[in-house]
Parts: C-alpha cells; sequence; structure tokens
C-alpha cells in the first residue's frame, strides 16, 4: 500500500501536490534543488491550509497534522529514499525532466512507481529512460491542486494496467477524480484549452472583438468563469506557446499553429499575470492579486 510519497520541485504544483497527500495522510517528502523554493512551498502550504480552517473545511488539528506529514529535501537521494510512489513536478524542461528520471530509476526500489506532473511533455518519451517504462504514468494535477478534482491520468505506450489502477485508485483516495487519457501531445485538457484560447487570440488578432468582448462572450454565453484571454494570463502566455508549439510539432497539424500575437506578445514579454502585463494590464491595480485569488 502506498504510505510514503517523494514530490519533486516545491513550485506551483509540487507545494499543492505535496499538500494534497499530506492532508489525506500520506507521508510526504518534498524536494527541491532550492533551499528557497522549499521554504516558499512549505510556506504557501501553511497559508493555504490557514485558509481551509478560516473556511472550516478543516480543523486546526488537521492543518497540524498535514504539515507534520511533510519534510522538506535538497538532496534527491535522501528524498526519494524508501517513496512508493513519486511524484515529479520540477520545471518543464525535456533534458531535465529525462535526467530525473534516469536518475530516479536508479534510486528507487523496483516497485516503486514513477510519476510525472508534466502538462505537455511525452510520458512514453520520459518512460524509455527508465529501465521500468511500465512503471512510469503521467499524473496530471490541476491549478490550484488542493481545490481542483481532475488527475488526468496518462497512460504512456509501455505504462501497465496495473500501475494505471494503482494511481486512479490512488487519486480517488485524495478525493479527486481521475480520467484515463492515453498518451498524444496535450493529452486531453491542453489539446481542446489551448486550440480554444488560440482562437480567441486569433479573434483578437483578426479584429473581431477586443478582449473585454471575447471574454465576455464566452463568460456568459458558455458560463465559462474565466474568460480565455484573462485564462491565458494566468496560465502564462509562454506556457501557452510552449503547450501549442508541442502540439503543433507533434501532430503536424496546421490548426495548433500558435497566432502570430501570441508569439510576439511573448517575444516582448508580456506574459500576463506574471510578468504584470498580458491582455490585461496588472502592473498597478493588483489584479494578479485578485485573479490569482479568485482560485484559492
Ligand atoms: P514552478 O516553476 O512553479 O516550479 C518548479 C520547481 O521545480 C521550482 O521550485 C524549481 O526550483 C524546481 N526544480 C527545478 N529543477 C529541479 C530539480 N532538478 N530537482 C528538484 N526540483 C527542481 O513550476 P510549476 O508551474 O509548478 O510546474 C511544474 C510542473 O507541473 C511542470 O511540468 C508543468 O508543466 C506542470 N503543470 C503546471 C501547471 C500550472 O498551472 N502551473 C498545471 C499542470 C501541470
Amino acid at each position: 500500500m502506498t504510505k510514503q510519497v517523494a514530490v519533486i520541485g516545491a513550485g506551483t504544483m509540487g507545494n499543492g501536490i505535496a499538500h494534497t497527500f499530506a492532508q489525506f495522510d500520506y507521508n510526504v517528502r518534498l524536494i527541491d534543488i532550492s533551499q528557497e523554493a522549499l521554504d516558499r512551498g512549505i510556506a504557501t502550504i501553511g497559508k493555504n491550509l490557514d485558509r481551509m480552517v478560516a473556511k472550516e473545511k478543516i480543523s486546526e488539528a488537521e492543518k497540524k497534522q498535514t504539515l507534520d506529514n511533510i519534510t522538506a529535501h535538497t538532496s534527491l537521494e535522501a528524498g526519494v529514499k524508501g517513496a512508493d510512489l513519486v511524484v515529479e513536478a520540477a520545471t518543464e524542461n525535456l533534458d531535465l525532466k529525462l535526467k530525473i528520471f534516469k536518475e530516479l530509476d536508479s534510486l528507487c526500489s523496483e516497485e516503486t512507481i514513477l510519476a510525472s506532473n508534466t502538462s505537455s511533455i511525452s510520458i512514453t518519451q520520459i518512460a524509455a529512460v527508465t529501465a521500468r517504462p511500465e512503471k512510469v504514468i503521467g499524473m496530471h494535477f490541476m491549478n490550484p491542486v488542493p481545490i481542483m478534482k481532475l488527475v488526468e491520468v496518462i497512460k504512456g505506450y509501455s505504462t501497465s494496467d496495473e500501475t494505471y489502477k494503482t494511481v486512479a485508485s490512488l487519486s480517488e483516495k485524495l478525493n479527486k477524480v481521475p480520467v484515463e487519457v492515453n498518451d498524444y501531445p496535450g493529452f486531453v485538457a491542453n489539446r481542446i484549452l489551448m486550440p480554444m484560447i488560440n482562437e480567441a487570440i486569433e479573434t483578437l488578432y483578426n479584429g473581431v472583438a477586443g478582449v473585454q468582448e471575447i471574454d465576455t462572450v464566452m463568460k456568459l454565453g458558455m458560463a465559462h468563469p474565466m474568460g480565455p484571454l484573462q485564462l491565458a494570463d494566468f496560465i502564462g502566455l509562454d506556457v501557452c506557446l510552449s503547450i501549442l508549439n508541442v502540439m503543433y510539432d507533434g501532430f503536424k497539424n496546421p490548426k495548433y499553429a500558435p497566432c502570430p500575437l501570441l508569439v510576439n506578445m511573448v517575444m516582448a514579454d508580456k506574459l500576463g499575470v506574471k510578468s504584470g502585463e498580458g491582455f490585461y494590464d496588472y502592473s498597478e491595480s493588483r489584479k494578479a492579486e485578485q485573479v490569482a485569488a479568485m482560485f484559492k
């Protein structure tokens, strides 16, 4: 039975994944190359737990237990020792992920399942650098992890049914809904979301309507909680561009070609909330925090 979980990367997703496992009583080792990232990650978990206590979703004792269930490590070797499951949520970079999985394969016991939270890198390609491709799988959580119900569970070409079943049932234990998905570029979530965002940008680029108008149509007309341009700002325009490029390269289909306006905005360093400006201006009004708060 899975009890020991190692989470690699203490950033946006890693701290949310660590929080969620710890809240459901798994022992979690949170690993990052940066001590500052670990400190920030643990502080974020504390703040998010405080918010849950304030909303009476958990008790003060559950908050304390959740934090006690997490230890922080800068050494990969020490962090993954004895882990039943490793969830990698390090920076989205192919070479980095391949290096991490090679190391994990040599450090972890043969039984350990190795999962990646990647948004766009092939699970099959990651699995191929290990000697256990049947035990490598995608566990694609959504941001913010403690709140969002979905886990896209991605089966690589060689992932076994047993590994899938273990990971799907673990996701249920976290009170999430696993969805089985095969390993093709963009999986399901981004394959549908990113072309929609790209089309919204194309609609703006073609002068059909303005930013507010496009977002209002999708919010009020389709009951989306956030318009596609605002959502793109929140995700990061660089991240959207990179996922579209992965799909464009992977399918060799022009329907995934990123809109030139998106390309230009990324080149101009207008990346959305994180850079202070994207389709909306976040520089003065602290809108960035307001947008982020909508997801807490
Ligand atoms: P992030 O930049 O917030 O955090 C990444 C962390 O990884 C950083 O703290 C960094 O120090 C750490 N790191 C880098 N190299 C490392 C190494 N060798 N060992 C350990 N830690 C290392 O990134 P994020 O947004 O949390 O994304 C992480 C993963 O999750 C990516 O694969 C991304 O595609 C995926 N993802 C992101 C989102 C999202 O909304 N942000 C959603 C779903 C999936």
